[in-house]
């Protein structure tokens, strides 16, 4: 076995491959750009080297770097992990040239499966069902046309050297062939530099099936089953499971063996995925009519190998190790069995309700379901996650932040599993697809294991847009989070002999019932919430008209049992400035609301002074010297005891100066600014 590996890779997957080589007690080397000076995969390594800029062209593809810092570490191999230049058999070439071994297959079986075209030849000779279509080498658009004419629309047109969902296009009828086939050769040799394409029959309603295999250097394999990727969007994967819903002892054996033999084909080693799409002619219930054909062969450890690692019982990375150290597989197909069902959710940093933009940020919060470790035991849940809390999502790399994996003795139990743990995620800082992922597992599609890759676009109207937590619970958590914030202020207050004026405000106790307005906003719209403290010490709420009784109370985690009238809800809030980010059992949204109180200050402010209601820090001023204000508007915010805190204008006035600037620590009862009041 090695003693030290590089990793070429960051992420997730650096973290991944790192976890394994440190029980295994394997030590690691990572590589890293400009923007992941700081990042999760360096902390995981026990060196780092840096490689370069930002850009993956200028530091993670540069495979001169790489191999120059291993050889400068000692390490004796190099993981590519996924993506970056796993499938670059030049690269892993150059990895032998230099005497350090590419833990992943030989170069020759790396270029085979590298072109579509190429791969179904061979898979052609090995008799591996193929998908009924053209991949000859001849690419004259009147051949090409003349091709998909026979085959029957509708086709698929696919650039030979694509992947990630890219260069393809779906063709309905003949007259649209000749433009689709130009602009998915312009995107082609865009993307790929390569612009020769396949034609197959586009299959309807289609399953996503692929099959784990492995091969070792002693021309050993085995498969280590399936896994149903048919959850997609734009031709990429969102949800996968093993075992495959459905899915028949004789299919799994037939799938298996010809993945076997499509390795077997090109004599690879190590991990690799061979690729099938499932015709479903008898429909969902019909799973033993099911047809498959092969797609093409990821030459490396996919994305969703994790699921496969919780039915097996088996640790992918491990046996990649050993494996490519010239040790003979772990186990023999016969002492491989399923145990289980698991299920797996792609995090990812995008906006669903915005066409899947992608977004980047900070994750200000970032808290994770409680995951079993990284065990070859039953881990019910685990998340595997290259990014830690106030980590940055940067534009430079993929949008996937974690990776959530379920196991189940069943696929119900996975499933409600898999839903928990996502409410359980809390991510505030920027657009994730986390309630939306919730949406497709509790779908009747989803739930029932209708699968196919339409799944997304026919449960759409219960995927998009959705709003499982309302404004009254909403605003309840809200009021309920800062009477609670308060009264620990309050007690800080006391605790440190301090007059705190925010701590007074709750002076209202005093006077019997009182009242405190909110200026609300959710989705966008204006809304009003009253809040009233009774003689008789009850709570209640008004919002938009409706009254209610209010009542929290604190409960373990730092969540709040919030009833409203009918409603109850387990809450967690986070505050970030004036938005509160509310998660629930239920769902999660965003409420914005102004406390009128709050920012009248009172006790702060004299003749237009503006002073700091707490020893703490300046983070920002809303404002500048000049500016006409409005009573209530936000003028700076304030940071003490790890709460933000916004000073608003007790009156309508003019700013006439500012007298910190941010970042800015001050003591309690300075002076912030000074407003002249409009008489
Ligand atoms: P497929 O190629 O069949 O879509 P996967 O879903 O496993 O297989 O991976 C999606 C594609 O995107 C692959 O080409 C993979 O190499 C790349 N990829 C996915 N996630 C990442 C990531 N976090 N970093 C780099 N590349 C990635
Ligand atoms: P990539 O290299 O981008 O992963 P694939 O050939 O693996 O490309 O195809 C990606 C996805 O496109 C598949 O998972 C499937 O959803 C869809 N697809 C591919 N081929 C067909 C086909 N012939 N008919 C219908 N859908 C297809
Ligand atoms: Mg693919």
């Amino acid at each position: 076995m090695f003693t030290k590996i590089l990793i070429a890779n960051r992420g997730e997957i650096a973290c991944r491959v790192a976890a394994s080589c440190a029980r295994l007690a394997i030590k690691t080397v990572a590589v890293y750009s400009d923007a992941d000076a700081a990042s999760k995969h360096v902390a995981a390594c026990g060196e780092a080297v840096h490689i370069g800029g930002s850009a993956p062209k200028d530091s993670y593809l540069r495979w001169e770097k790489i191999i120059a810092a291993a050889k400068a570490t000692g390490a004796q191999a190099i993981h590519p992990g996924y993506g970056f230049l796993s499938e670059n058999e030049e690269f892993a070439q150059a990895c032998a040239n230099a005497g350090l071994v590419f833990i992943g297959p030989p170069p020759s079986a790396i270029q085979s499966m590298g072109l579509k075209a190429e791969s179904k030849r061979l898979m052609e000779a090995a008799n591996v069902p193929l998908v009924p279509g053209y991949h000859g080498v001849n690419q004259d658009a009147a051949l090409l046309q003349a091709e998909a004419d026979a085959i029957g629309y509708p086709v698929l047109i696919k650039a030979s050297a694509g992947g990630g969902g890219k260069g393809m296009r779906a063709v309905d009828k003949a007259e649209d062939f000749a433009a689709a086939l130009a602009s998915c050769k312009r995107e082609a040799i865009n993307s790929f530099g390569d612009d020769a394409v396949l034609i197959e029959k586009y299959v309807q309603r289609p399953r996503h099936i692929e099959i784990q295999v492995f091969g070792d250097t002693f021309g050993n394999y085995v498969y280590l089953f399936e896994r149903d990727c048919s959850v997609q969007r734009r031709h990429q994967k969102v949800l996968e499971e093993a075992p495959a819903p459905g899915m028949t002892e004789h299919l799994r054996r037939q799938m298996g063996e010809a993945a076997v033999a499509a390795a077997r084909a090109v004599k690879y080693v190590g991990a690799g995925t061979v690729e099938f799409i499932v015709e479903q002619p008898g429909g969902y219930d019909h799973p033993e009519a099911m047809r498959f054909y092969f797609m093409e062969m990821n030459t490396r450890l996919q994305v969703e190998h994790p699921v496969t690692e919780a039915i097996t019982g088996q640790d992918l990375v491990e046996w990649q190790l050993r494996v490519a150290s010239g040790e003979p597989l772990p186990c023999k197909q016969e002492d491989l069995k399923i145990h289980g069902h698991a299920i797996e959710a792609r995090i990812c940093a995008e906006n669903p309700d915005n066409n899947f933009l992608p977004a980047t940020g900070t994750l200000h919060v970032y808290g994770l379901p409680v995951c079993t470790t990284f065990e070859r035991a039953d881990h019910a849940v685990r998340v595997d996650s290259g990014v830690r809390e106030f980590d940055p999502i940067s534009p430079f790399y993929d949008s996937m932040v974690a990776k959530l994996i379920v196991h189940g003795a069943t696929r119900e139990e996975a499933l409600a599993r898999l839903d928990t743990a996502l409410a359980q995620t809390h991510i505030v800082g920027l657009a994730t697809n986390v309630q939306f992922l919730r949406h497709v597992t509790t779908s009747a599609s989803f739930a029932q294991a209708q699968l196919d890759t339409a799944l997304i676009p026919r449960e759409a109207a219960v995927l998009f847009n959705q709003e499982k937590v309302g404004l009254p619970m909403a605003t309840a958590a809200m009021v309920a989070d800062m009477l609670v914030r308060e009264h620990a202020l309050a007690q800080h207050a006391t605790v440190h002999g301090w007059i705190d004026p925010w701590a007074q405000r709750d002076g209202w106790r005093s006077h019997g019932a009182s009242n405190r307005e909110f200026k609300l906003e959710f989705h966008g719209e204006p809304h009003t919430a009253l809040f009233t403290r009774l003689h008789d010490g009850g709570l209640q709420l008004t919002v938009d008209g409706h009254t209610a009784a209010l009542r929290y109370a604190q409960v373990a985690g730092g969540a709040l049992d919030v009833r409203y009238g009918d409603l109850r809800a387990t809450v967690h809030l986070y505050k970030k400035g004036e938005v509160a980010h509310v998660f629930t059992a239920q769902g999660a949204t965003q409420i914005v609301a102004i406390d009128a109180l709050a920012h009248a200050g009172e006790a702060q402010t004299e003749g237009g002074r503006l002073t700091a209601p707490m020893p703490g820090k300046v983070v920002s001023f809303a404002v500048k010297a000049g500016d006409v204000v409005k009573k209530g508007q936000a003028l700076a915010v304030m940071e003490a005891m790890k709460m933000e805190h916004t000073i608003a204008a007790p009156a309508d006035g003019t700013v006439a100066e500012l007298l910190f600037a941010p970042g800015d620590q001050v003591t309690e009862g300075a002076e912030l600014l000074k407003l002249a009041l409009v008489e």
